[in-house]
């Protein structure tokens, strides 16, 4: 081993701040490599399971895994890529949100993150009603007892505090790196007699390098797993913008049903929320979501009442 490995080593292990160890060896030395960073930063422990994206998929996946027996003794690092951010139940409801279905909502029961949904809020709906513009013909879904659940309309940050607020409880089964970032994925080498390249390599945005027996990607339509590990995916530009809004229902109703009418640009949807506000899905062409989003609130309300009625062949 050369004298500057060596240096490297006896660093990594006198002195744990990278920062001053990399000022300290420019300091004697005049020199860092890129090797000795590596080296430096890269951790020796494997995770037993490692999640990349902490959105509502990655923190759903962590919180399965943390609560599951069979994990009991498992170590789980969450990655996510944005800072950790202080949820506040606004009282103006936000404008992303998502409708769950029941089998959704067994698993948030699954490991108790339901319950931390109704406590904060959420809309059942009971029936769904799907039209177009063009004939009379309509579909109706709705449970066998018209009374039951169809669905939820959660906002998509309710979600995810009900997942968080879960996760903390297994906090000692599921460390959390918010802040960090998946910025390079090596698969495991196929014979390899080394134990850390029969792992997966994660190179984080912070230098170090974690290694796991599984990665799970949830890193969003934009997946560094995804491309890392090239699985090939198919897409294509449906040359449509979507318009999401609040609404203010200009009477308060039982409000449980979901609407969603097909229109020649697109789907319009409305959702119930509460008895007092909907929330609206418009997909229409980039030239009109340009115009709705423009207009002032009276003609904006007129639009959308519009769209529910017009005869558009
Ligand atoms: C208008 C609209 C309405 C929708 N309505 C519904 C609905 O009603 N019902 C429904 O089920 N779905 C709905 N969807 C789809 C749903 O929102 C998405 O499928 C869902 O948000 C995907 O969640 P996700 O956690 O996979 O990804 P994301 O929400 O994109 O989260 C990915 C996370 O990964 C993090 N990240 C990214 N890159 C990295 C990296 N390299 N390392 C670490 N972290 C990283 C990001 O910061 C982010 O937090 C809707 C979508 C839209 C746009």
């Amino acid at each position: 081993m050369s004298a500057s490995k060596l240096l490297t080593y006896s660093f990594v292990k006198t002195l744990p701040d990278r920062t001053s160890w990399l000022r300290k060896l420019r300091n004697r030395h005049g020199f860092t490599t890129r090797m000795f960073v590596r080296s430096m930063c890269s951790s020796v422990e494997p995770r037993h399971v490692v999640i990349s994206g902490g959105g509502m998929v990655g923190t759903a996946m962590a919180c399965s895994l943390g609560f599951n027996p069979m994990f009991e003794g498992k170590s789980i690092t969450l990655l996510e890529a944005a800072p950790k951010k202080k949820f506040e139940l606004s009282e103006m409801y936000k404008n992303r949100v998502s409708t769950v279905n029941l089998s959704t909502v067994s698993l948030f029961n699954s490991f108790g993150a339901w319950d931390k949904v109704l406590q904060m809020r959420c809309q059942p709906v009971k029936r769904m009603q799907i039209w177009e513009s063009c004939s009379d013909s309509f579909l109706t879904f709705n449970q066998p007892d018209l009374s039951d659940e169809l669905a939820f309309v959660v906002e998509n940050d309710v979600l995810l505090e009900a997942l968080r607020t879960k996760l903390e409880e297994v906090s000692e089964r599921v460390e959390v790196l918010y802040e960090t970032k998946a910025t390079k994925i090596e698969l495991p080498e196929p014979s390899t007699d080394s134990a850390l390249k029969s792992l997966v390599s994660i190179t984080l945005n912070n230098g170090k390098v974690l290694h796991t027996n599984l990665l799970i990607g949830a890193d969003g339509s934009n997946s560094v797993v995804r491309k890392s590990c090239n699985f090939p995916s198919v897409k294509w530009d449906y040359n449509q913008a979507g318009v999401v809004a609040t609404l203010s229902l200009s009477e308060p109703t039982e409000n449980n049903v979901a609407w969603q009418r097909f229109l020649p640009s697109g789907p319009i949807a409305i959702l119930p929320l509460s008895k007092k506000e909907s929330s609206l899905v418009w997909s229409t062409s980039h030239e009109h979501a340009k115009e709705l989003v423009s207009m002032d609130a009276d003609t904006f309300v007129d639009a959308v009442n519009n769209a529910l009625v017009e005869v558009v062949l």
